[in-house]
């Protein structure tokens, strides 16, 4: 699956399957992506493919620990590593198909701005979930 920002600078593929997505409803991401909350997958690493723009990638980090890599051109989120490389975070409004992906997971409810009503089903969760519990959580399942 492709995947490119606003301005088509920066091109990525995603090889094989994609997980399901999350929102996470923290202040950071709010922050970050200027409104309610952050819909976003997570992929291994080996299956992230760059076609294009990796060179305009600019790299945030914050105090606390908070990772945000956009482009330099638009501004656009893009994906960047999550904990020991093994893991890739991907911004979910950047991939160009798709219709086999839903949300299954809101985290940081419990910190969600006043105005965001969450208007899906899927389950919330007042903090973050540990990693390897949320990858598990994004896997489709076999029906
Ligand atoms: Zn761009
Ligand atoms: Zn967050």
């Amino acid at each position: 699956m492709i995947g490119q920002c606003l301005c088509g600078e920066i091109i990525f593929e995603i090889t094989g399957v994609v997980p399901n997505l999350y929102q996470c409803h923290c202040s950071q991401c709010r922050k970050q992506g200027g409104s309610a909350s952050n819909t976003a997958t997570i992929v291994g690493a080996n299956q992230i493919v760059w076609h294009a723009g990796q060179n305009l990638i600019t790299k945030f980090k914050h105090v606390t620990g908070f990772n945000s890599h956009f482009c330099s051109v638009c501004g656009s989120p893009v994906p960047n590593k999550l904990r020991d490389d093994d893991l890739v975070w991907v911004p979910a409004g950047l991939l160009e198909q798709s219709e086999n992906l839903e949300i299954v997971a809101h985290l940081f409810v419990g910190s969600k701005a006043h105005w965001e009503i969450i208007g899906d089903l899927a389950k919330q969760y007042n903090q973050m979930r540990d990693l390897d519990t949320l990858y598990k959580a994004l896997q489709h399942t076999i029906s």
